[in-house]
């Protein structure tokens, strides 16, 4: 099991029961499996991380992907996330995590580009 280790989780900034941001970012990663296993046996070339990083640089000037994944880090916020850089696995179990557990209350910038990739971008790709 990976360990989560998410920046703003010292200040209870998600407001979870311990352990719990542990288990969704598994969730990520069973998410992020299972689209890429099913885009890729349609003959599609689909890598969810790389989609990831350039969907939420929409709506930005950034076109170069090593600013885009900059932008990435900075709106998902994990150290953990960035512990996988070439492949970036953990940072897209980490941006889920952060997009389902941020409460109300602390939902930003970041976290709106998270919704839309989670809610919109991401399924149009099914
Ligand atoms: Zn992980």
């Amino acid at each position: 099991m990976c360990q989560s280790k998410v920046i703003l989780d010292t200040d209870n900034f998600w407001n979870v029961k311990d352990g719990m941001e542990v288990l969704i970012h598994e969730y990520g990663h069973i998410l992020d499996f299972l689209i890429n296993q099913i885009l890729n046996n349609q003959n599609q070339h689909f890598d969810s991380r790389k989609y990831l990083i350039s969907s939420l640089a929409n709506d930005t000037k950034i076109t170069n992907e090593a600013y885009q994944k900059l932008l990435a880090y900075g709106v998902v916020r994990s150290l953990y996330g960035r512990s996988t850089s070439s492949s970036n696995w953990e940072l897209f179990a980490e941006a889920f995590t952060r997009w389902i557990v941020t409460p109300e209350p602390n939902r930003d910038l970041g976290w709106e580009k998270l919704d839309k990739f989670f809610r919109i971008d991401l399924p149009t790709k099914l």
